[in-house]
């Protein structure tokens, strides 16, 4: 079967979950029992994510193979539970870089290298290459920003060329439908202006997703349709829903996977989705909760952007809860609270466990610390990610062998006991004020020593996990931890660097210098985050 494409994009407001709309139609491939796999296309000009501001731009998400990418990616792998390389998150960046690189090579010797067809010819050979390596049966490729955007028109043309070019190819718009308060109905004007702007680019798309606040009525099918060129049961609604995860089922309920099918000039396939249908319906009928603190730094962080830059904790959250059958509450605790008064720290007696997420840079660090001794004391489930681990280290040194002002040389460089400090590598690397991705990324292998809380949650002695660090727990002081208590049960194969940390007789304490959060997967939570889950569910009984 030659592989066939589906672009994604977005019409009329950008955050309408275009991600989440493609991994679904990914999902609803996949139960039909076909290979998918699916790249994000981010029209800015950075190289790669590792450089912008998660409170901006949420999390960034790390591949197996050590990129650091978009978000979107993230959501594909959780929903289609499947690995996806760095190479399947194209930027502008990328394409430039190349085009520009191959000039200077003499490549394009005695020719005008231009947009179109140079830039163009290169999305499109890194789009066939996605599908070639994958050997998937269906690429989905999503095209980042909204039409009408001045930095994604070359992709749109690549796009475009594609079909010319006798690929298979199918284009599904998504687009918002606004529901004005004063006219209690909603309007499909703006999609029909996307839909024209796309048309722009001589793109028609085939199906048409409305994204809306609830599903579309057949009047507002009716007007797309006629208004938008395209058949009215291929305008597929899209509503806001309690679940994300609930998306591949409802656009079932449209047969939108047979339709696409279809299209593709294939024959309709039942799905068998039976076990993630009965996944969530558990979900949906959950009374017990369970409230995990997740203790960071929040201040220049909205209101709204809290979610995206910690989502795949959250979602790893939800995981774990869910197939323990527990509704997660989460509770963002500010750890500068602790820092300002120490009686804030009764808070953490409201929650069954905390969270210590990943971080970067100096603020809210000694509230932080405040937390995990108050966790550690008072036998409080605590899960530390990266920095997290880092600090539960810091906290041991100074409380525990008495180091006094025990410290990470991120956040004091003179400090006298620096039990954190930058791994070799990235000291020579710092030098040279390179940033991008310059950390220790990606999976790497971690030996898991017996006997151990982190070998009876993982079952084995060998594991893969993600990192993204440049920070290390400091080799010279591993042996007086180790003579206080404190047991490294993760390490890298050679032994050298330490990779998990945890307190016996605690009923949970500990920390692992990879991010378990980036191989959790909807009906497969991580060992840790279930491991977590399971003893602030002890701690409640
Ligand atoms: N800032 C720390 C380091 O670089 C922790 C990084 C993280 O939490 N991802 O090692």
């Amino acid at each position: 079967m030659p592989t066939r494409y589906i672009f994604i994009t977005g019409g009329v407001i950008s955050g309408l979950g275009k991600g989440i709309v493609t991994s679904s139609i990914g999902k609803m491939l996949q139960f039909r029992g076909f290979k998918v796999t699916a790249c994000k296309i981010d029209p800015y000009i950075n190289y790669d994510a590792g450089t912008l501001r998660p409170t901006e731009h949420g999390e960034v998400w790390v591949t197996e193979d050590g990129g650091e990418i978009d978000q979107d990616l993230g959501h594909y792998e959780r929903f289609l539970d499947i690995n996806i390389p760095k190479s399947h998150n194209i930027t502008t960046g990328q394409v430039f870089y190349e085009v520009i690189k191959k000039e200077r090579e003499g490549k394009y010797l005695g020719q005008t290298v231009q947009p179109i067809p140079h830039v163009t010819d290169e999305i499109k050979r890194r789009i066939r290459e996605v599908a070639e390596k994958s050997k998937a049966d269906f690429v989905l490729v999503e095209i980042g920003g909204t039409v009408g955007d001045y930095e994604n028109v070359l992709f749109l043309e690549a796009a475009r060329q594609m079909r010319l070019e006798k690929e298979d190819v199918l284009y599904v718009h998504v687009a918002y439908l606004p529901m004005p308060k004063s006219l209690g109905e909603m309007k499909t004007k703006a999609v029909q202006h996307s839909v024209r702007e796309l048309g722009n680019f001589g793109i028609q798309p085939d199906f048409i997703i409305g994204r809306a606040d609830t599903y579309l009525d057949d009047v507002r099918k009716k007007k797309i349709a006629l208004f938008c060129n395209v058949n009215e049961e291929d305008v597929i609604s899209d509503p806001e829903i309690d679940n994300i995860y609930k998306l591949p089922l409802i656009f079932e309920e449209e047969r939108f996977g047979d339709k696409i099918l279809s299209k593709f000039g294939l024959p309709p396939i039942k799905p068998r989705n039976e076990k993630w249908k009965r996944f969530l319906e558990k979900v949906d009928n959950l009374t017990e909760t369970l409230k995990i603190g997740i203790v960071g730094k929040y201040f220049d962080i909205g209101e709204f952007r809290l979610p995206d830059s910690y989502i795949s904790v959250i979602e790893a959250i939800k995981h774990a809860s869910w197939h323990n059958s527990r509704k997660p509450i989460i509770e963002w605790i500010d750890s500068k609270t602790f820092e300002e008064e120490k009686g804030n720290l009764s808070v953490l007696d409201e929650v069954d466990g905390i969270i210590v997420p990943g971080g970067f840079g100096t603020t809210g660090i000694e509230g932080k610390i405040m937390a995990i001794r108050y966790a550690r004391e008072n036998n409080l489930p605590f899960l530390g990610l990266c920095l997290g681990l880092q600090l539960a280290v810091v906290e041991f040194a100074r409380n525990v062998c008495g180091l006094e002002g025990a410290n990470s040389t991120e956040i004091d460089p003179d400090t006298p006991h620096p039990v954190i400090d930058l791994l070799p590598e990235q000291k020579k690397i710092l030098k040279k004020s390179r940033y991008g991705a310059t950390m220790r990324l990606g999976g790497q292998i971690i030996k898991i020593k017996p006997s151990t809380l982190a070998h009876r949650l993982y079952g084995r002695t060998e594991i893969i996990e993600r990192f993204r660090h440049r920070y290390e727990i400091n080799p010279e002081y591993v042996g007086l931890l180790e003579d206080h208590g404190f047991v490294f049960s993760g390490m890298t194969p050679d032994g050298r660097i330490m990779q998990i940390g945890e307190i016996p007789n605690h009923p949970f304490f500990i920390g692992s210098q990879f991010h378990p959060e980036f191989t959790s997967r909807v009906l497969r939570p991580n060992p840790l985050f279930n491991g977590f889950i399971k003893a602030c569910m002890e701690r409640t009984e």
